[in-house]
């Protein structure tokens, strides 16, 4: 589906139409990933089920505090933190080699959400602010420079074309172009 040459981009998988969501669906983004795919290569990657979450799963949250937000099931309490953000470490390390040029997140997820933020809750269930993702908060540290978006940013066509021109604009700057 994706270009066989042009800059990398990262995809959450579940926007590529992968059944990788915790009620087991996907979420495709038809024309976002279309557009993208005729000048990119995509790579996909979901945190959760990466780090050995299974689908179906517990539908999870940002718990902790917005400045150490972790990753903890709904109704279980259970912490998921340590196990996500040792994949995501390593996943990283590898975006940086590969190199990527650009991300284009799922909202409103505990890992993906990187456009706006989303609520953290105490374990008594109070909203103590907001954070990103784990995953997405972690990408925009290590990649201060590389573009990020998500699909309800990318549904307006200009945004879609402003991020791919992004991509291409710091590929070129990376001698990739
Ligand atoms: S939002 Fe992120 S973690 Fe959730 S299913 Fe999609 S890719 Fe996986």
């Amino acid at each position: 589906m994706s270009a066989a040459s042009g800059p990398l981009v990262a995809v959450s998988r579940c926007l590529l139409g992968e059944r990788v969501r915790y009620d087991g669906r996907h979420k495709l983004a038809f024309e976002i990933i279309s557009r993208l795919a005729r000048t990119c290569r995509l790579v996909g990657i979901c945190p959760e089920v990466e780090a050995g979450l299974p689908v179906p799963r517990e539908p999870a949250h940002v718990g902790g505090t917005p400045l150490r937000p972790r990753f903890v099931d709904n109704a279980s309490g259970r912490d998921h933190t340590f196990r996500v953000m040792g994949w995501v470490e390593q996943r990283l390390q590898r975006l940086e080699r590969e190199p990527v040029f650009g991300y284009v997140f799922k909202s409103g997820s505990p890992s993906c959400a990187a456009v706006t933020k989303v609520p953290v809750f105490t374990a008594a269930g109070c909203p103590v602010g907001r954070s990103f993702g784990l995953m997405a908060r972690a990408f925009r540290e290590r990649f201060p420079a590389v573009p990020v978006a998500d699909e309800r940013l990318l549904a307006d066509p200009v945004e879609l074309e402003r991020f791919l021109d992004a991509v291409l604009r710091l590929a070129r700057n990376k001698g990739e172009g």
